[in-house]
């Protein structure tokens, strides 16, 4: 296996990725699988095979911990603006090597390459942030109300941190964990998503350049991720677990690490829905729209789920989405043309098809789009659908594709009450130009984040996170995300 990392020659071309193979890194080094598995990585655009990735087993696992935990020590004791340095650097290099990045991303996980590089400049930029929090992270002190004693508290690192990530964001995904973990001190061992390996690689060499000590960040693949994962949560010198996908796995790992009582944060699945008010900006409330629905062709879990339109404003919003979708251009993820590449699998397809036909049957409209693209490649139109029923699955089920169904509401409770009518609560979207009616319903939607008059809210300066079963825990922000790899250790001190 040719497990050489040479990713970052700007003249690279698609072919050599092609040829291209990893290994595990573990302590710094790369290495094939303790048995030589390998799971092969797809082009989701030709389904072709374009790479092949080693499967770790039970014993690599084992060896990933070790390597975390031999240099738990040194990372700790490596002064904060030390640490700081180094994820700067980080934020650096990504951002010089932005652009072979963003094919990379866009090879193995299918989305267009401007949704790519967007993806590498927010993914840097936890770097960047976390780098300016590394060596802000201060304690507390204070008299005891009985006057007895002082309270001192130290924020420490919590230790070792499994960190799982999903496919749709394979870079993002990943520095939102890595880049706070690190700054607060702790060795991490990160267990990207089987269908794109090949970022979170790239970046491992990539993290190492920059001066990453050996062991700190450790990467592996695996076809097995319960076993794998479990393994690695029994350890007893593994303390953290951090996890984004989907709402089910999250319960899986959630009892998982509660054997052990391991910390967990957990970013889960989300059922957004998207609110245009009669008062709206149009225009604005079409283009929040096209972002909030469209970025990532549907494939975020951010993505605007459920559109419940006002009914002065309905027709005129639902002719114009039409437009807009209709008129996107469908294609490979590195064609610089493609504004909607293909879904992750077959299997992706195969769902949002179900979830489509489903809304049809219980009498939606197809507006545009509405049917499985022939030929090769996880291709699905862009679509959009009128008059969804709140029985139809998709008001209740992530669609994650570029599906974008509307219903039509009259009242203000009753739009409230129909986003709330769901076991998610990760993001919402409002669009109305009167603000304090926004801020009113924003405060009245159940979800962890708000997205007033925008079609986008991330940002690592900001919270990210959900309510209900949309997860536990926060990233990115100020202190929120680094907080979450730290513990408070109080010290009582008479003096
Ligand atoms: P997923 O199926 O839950 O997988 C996520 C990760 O968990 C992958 O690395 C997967 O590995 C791993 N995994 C699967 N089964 C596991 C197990 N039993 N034990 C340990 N790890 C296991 O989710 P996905 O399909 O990749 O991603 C889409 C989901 O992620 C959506 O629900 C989306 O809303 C959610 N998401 C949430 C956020 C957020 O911030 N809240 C952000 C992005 C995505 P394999 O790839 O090897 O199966």
């Amino acid at each position: 296996m040719n497990i050489s990392i040479d990713l970052f020659d700007q003249d690279t071309d698609m072919s050599e990725y092609a040829a291209f193979s990893h290994g595990l890194y573990i302590g710094g080094k790369w290495r094939p699988s303790s048995d030589g598995r390998v799971i092969e990585v797809v082009d989701p655009s030709t389904e072709a095979v374009i790479a092949a990735v080693p499967d770790a087993t039970l014993a690599d696992a084992a060896a990933a911990v070790e390597a975390a935990a031999q240099a738990a020590a040194g990372w700790r004791e490596t002064p904060p603006r030390k640490r700081s340095e180094i994820l700067r650097r980080c934020f650096e290099l990504m951002t010089e090597r932005a652009e072979t990045l963003a094919v990379l991303i866009s090879l193995e996980n299918g989305k267009a390459l401007r949704d790519a590089r967007g993806e590498v400049a927010y993914a840097a930029e936890f770097f960047r942030w976390n780098a300016e929090e590394a060596v802000r992270i201060s304690g507390e002190f204070g008299l005891a109300p009985s006057g007895a004693n002082r309270i001192v508290v130290d924020y420490q690192p919590i230790g070792i941190c499994v960190l799982i990530t999903p496919w749709n964001f394979p870079a993002a995904m990943a520095t939102r964990k890595i880049a706070p973990a690190l700054a607060a001190g702790c060795t991490v061992i990160l267990k990207p998503a089987s269908e794109t390996p090949l970022t979170a690689y790239a970046l491992a060499a990539l993290y190492e350049e920059a001066g990453v000590p050996p062991g700190v960040v450790n990467v592996i693949t695996t076809s097995n991720p319960g076993s794998v994962t479990a393994a690695m949560l029994a350890d007893a010198r593994v303390r953290k677990l951090s996890f984004t996908g989907s709402t089910g796995i999250g319960r899986v790992l959630l009892a998982e690490a509660a054997k052990h009582v391991i910390s967990c944060s957990m970013e889960l699945g989300g059922n957004a829905p998207f609110i245009v008010l009669d008062d709206a900006d149009l225009e604005a409330a079409l283009d929040g729209a096209m972002i909030a629905k469209m970025r990532n062709a549907g494939e975020a879990c951010t993505a605007a789920n459920r559109l419940y339109v006002q009914a002065g404003i309905h027709d005129a919003f639902a002719e114009g989405l039409r437009k807009r979708m209709a008129a996107l251009a469908i294609g490979p993820g590195t064609d610089s043309e493609t504004e909607c590449g293909p879904m992750i699998t077959r299997k992706a397809v195969d769902k949002i098809d179900r979830l489509v036909q489903d809304a049809v049957v219980r009498g939606a409209k197809v507006l545009c789009g509405g049917a499985i693209a022939e030929g090769r490649g996880f291709f699905y139109p862009p679509t959009v659908l009128s008059d969804v029923p709140a029985d139809a699955a998709m008001a209740h089920e992530e669609i994650f594709g570029p599906v974008a169904p509307i219903s039509r509401f009259e009242y203000e409770a009753e739009v409230i009450a129909k986003a709330n009518d769901t076991e998610y609560g990760l993001a919402a979207y409002i669009y109305t130009r009167d603000l304090a009616k926004g801020m009113r319903m924003a405060s009245k939607i159940e979800s962890g984040m708000i997205a007033l008059n925008r079609g986008l809210m991330s940002d690592p300066a900001a919270p990210f996170g959900g309510v209900k079963q949309s997860g536990l825990g926060r990233e990115g922000g100020q202190k929120h995300g680094i907080a979450e790899f730290m513990e408070a250790k109080y010290i009582a001190v008479t003096i």
